[in-house]
Parts: C-alpha cells; sequence; structure tokens
C-alpha cells in the first residue's frame, strides 16, 4: 500500500517535544484488528495539550495525535467490522498510547469502534467529534437524575468552547431554558443562536465564592472545573444535579459540602475516555436525532489536515470558537 499523511510528535533524549507533518506507511502502525480510512477528525481540548505539550497527554513515543475520527474500514479481522464499514472512534487511549486521528489511515482495536449511525456524515460526526458526544453524554446524566426542562434553567460553563457549545444547542432544542456562561460577551448573538436564553460573564462565577449562593439553576453542565464549578454548585437549586466533564480553569475543585448536605445537590461526574460501548452507542444514536443539524454547521468551522496543529495550538490559547472539523 502507498504511503500516507500523518502528524507525528516526538521528543529527543532531553524530552524537548516536536511535531511535523510526515509520511507513514501501513507498516509503521501500531498492532489492531482494524485498519480505517480516516474521513474527517477535529481538535479537542485534549489534542491541544498533546500537540503544544502543555499537559503530559501523550504517553507512547512517537505519537500520531488525534484523539477521535470517522471512516471507512479497509481491513478487518475483527468479528463486528468488516471492510466498507462507517465507524467513528472516541478516547480509549488513541492519541495518547495508541496512535490515533492526524494521519490518513489509523490502525485501532475494533472494541474501540461504534458504527457511524445513520443520517450522520463523517463530517457532521466530526462536527460533533468528543466534545459533543461529551456534551450529549452530561445531558444524559443531567435527565437521568431527572432534571426536567419544568425543574429550572440549567447553567452552560465554557459555553462558546466545543462541549459548551453543543450542550447549549442540545439542551435548547430538548426544551431546556439555557443560561450561557463565557468570557467571551462578544459571542452573545452566536450562543443566542444556539439556543441561550441569557449570557454571563465567566467572571461571575471564576473567583473564589460563598460556600452557598442565591438558588439560581436547575442543574448545570461543567466544563470548566476549579472554583467555576465551586459557584455553579453553590447556587444551584434544592435537589438540581451538575454534570462535570472538563478543566478548562482548573482541575482543583475549591468547594464545601453545604450544596451537598444542605440542598440535596448532586456533583455528576463525566468521562468519555472509557465510556462502556452501549453508553457511546445510546449517546452517538440521541446526537444523530436530538441535534439540530442547522445549529451543528453554525457552530462548525471547517480547516485542511495542515491546519490541525495551529488549531491545536488555538484551542489552548482559547482561540476557538464551537467545533473544528478536518475532512481529509
Ligand atoms: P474548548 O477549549 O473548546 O472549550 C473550553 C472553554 O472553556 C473555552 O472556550 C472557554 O469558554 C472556557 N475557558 C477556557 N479557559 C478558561 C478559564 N481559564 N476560566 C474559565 N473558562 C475558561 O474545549 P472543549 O470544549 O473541547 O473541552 C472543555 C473541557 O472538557 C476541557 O477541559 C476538556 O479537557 C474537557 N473534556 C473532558 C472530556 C471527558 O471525557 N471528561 C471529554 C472532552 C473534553 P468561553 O470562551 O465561553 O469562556
Amino acid at each position: 500500500m502507498s504511503n500516507f499523511k500523518a502528524i507525528l510528535i516526538s521528543r529527543d533524549e532531553e524530552k524537548n517535544q516536536s511535531v511535523e507533518v510526515t509520511e507513514l506507511s501501513d507498516a509503521d502502525l501500531m498492532e489492531g484488528d482494524v485498519t480505517v480510512a480516516v474521513e474527517a477528525t477535529t481538535v479537542n481540548y485534549k489534542d491541544g495539550l498533546a500537540i503544544t505539550g502543555k499537559s503530559p497527554v501523550v504517553r507512547h513515543w512517537p505519537m500520531v495525535p488525534g484523539i477521535d475520527f470517522a471512516g471507512k474500514v479497509i481491513e478487518s479481522s475483527h468479528s463486528g467490522f468488516s471492510e466498507g464499514e462507517d465507524v467513528i472512534l472516541n478516547g480509549f487511549g488513541v492519541g495518547e498510547t495508541h496512535w490515533g486521528a492526524y494521519a490518513e489511515r489509523a490502525r485501532v482495536n475494533g472494541d474501540w469502534l461504534i458504527k457511524r449511525p445513520d443520517g450522520l456524515s463523517a463530517k457532521q460526526a466530526m462536527s460533533i467529534g468528543t466534545a459533543g458526544y461529551t456534551a450529549m453524554l452530561c445531558v444524559m446524566a443531567l435527565e437521568s437524575h431527572e432534571i426536567t426542562p419544568e425543574r429550572g434553567p440549567v447553567v452552560v460553563t465554557g459555553a462558546n468552547g466545543g462541549v459548551g457549545s453543543v450542550a447549549v444547542s442540545l439542551l435548547s432544542k430538548l426544551g431546556y431554558e439555557v443560561i450561557a456562561s463565557t468570557g467571551r460577551l462578544e459571542e452573545s448573538d452566536f450562543l443566542k443562536n444556539l439556543g441561550a436564553s441569557e449570557i454571563i460573564d465567566r467572571n461571575e462565577l471564576s473567583e473564589p465564592g460563598r460556600p452557598m449562593g442565591k438558588e439560581r439553576w436547575a442543574a448545570g453542565v461543567d466544563a470548566v472545573g476549579s472554583h467555576t464549578l465551586a459557584n455553579v454548585l453553590a447556587q444551584t437549586k434544592y435537589g438540581g444535579a451538575v454534570a462535570a466533564c472538563g478543566l478548562a480553569q482548573g482541575f482543583d475543585l475549591p468547594t464545601t459540602v453545604m450544596p451537598f448536605i444542605l440542598r440535596g445537590v448532586c456533583l455528576l461526574g463525566i468521562d468519555s475516555v472509557q465510556a462502556p460501548i452501549a453508553v457511546r452507542k445510546e449517546a452517538w444514536n440521541r446526537l444523530a436525532s436530538d441535534l439540530d443539524v442547522g445549529k451543528l454547521e453554525s457552530l462548525t468551522t471547517e480547516i485542511g489536515f495542515d491546519d490541525l496543529i495551529g488549531a491545536a495550538t488555538d484551542i489552548v490559547d482559547g482561540k476557538i470558537r464551537g467545533r473544528v472539523v478536518a475532512t481529509l
């Protein structure tokens, strides 16, 4: 088979990291029972951390980054997949410990794949990407906690980011009143078009606050962590719940037990990387039906393969609005 284009992160003996666009062959790929022609990928915050080296995301060297892709099976010895099938991969250490999506071809363990739902193209699936799939996991967790639209508004933090923008769209389509918290107030119209009914400045939530505050929302989707999550919890109504999935402000959680023991507020942890296949399938099927395709397009910026490295740097600098998708 011919060579293919890939992004490779390497490091030297002094552990200095470098990133290059290079050519690889099938023989270079890591072990796996399914080989996929990557059709689309995206840039998640974690990809940004891997490419910039800002956090120790990469744990095998050298590494082809990219934690998610949509593509077509070109070779399979796995019983669940055959040649020509359309598949999606999110997480499972791909782009961290196993060569990932930023290449025209990937070879992975078939147990990590799911079939792409009908009604979603490869490009749409990666416009959603791991960020959007995580937003869906957050919404599903709130639903399991019986947070219905009648219970009151839902606050979404990091609203202009990937998880946030998809969460705003999904919640609004499902009939929830959405309060969007952002540091980019100039993007208020964008967030209102996605379905937010109120925009608040993230500075309201990002500083150390009181253990308990006025009850403002029934629930939250938090992509930010740190003081922001502590303040979201402190302002959640009696019996409410907050789905925590991110750490854009920090991985600390300087809170008290007060919201939990005086208001029965629940903190719901969300992990997309090791989520069981059944949960993934449910999330992706829900995304195919519950996400407004027009809104998905409005929150997506299309880039080329060669732009991936720049976009990965931008996402860590908080310069990406919504989602980016690269078709190969
Ligand atoms: P993005 O960079 O697209 O969005 C993050 C958003 O957070 C930014 O757009 C910004 O929103 C806000 N933000 C950034 N820095 C700060 C800060 N210092 N203080 C407060 N807010 C800040 O990333 P994603 O949406 O892809 O991911 C969001 C988080 O979720 C990341 O931490 C990521 O690692 C995590 N994640 C976790 C997953 C899991 O499985 N648990 C899966 C996917 C992502 P605005 O401009 O609106 O203020």
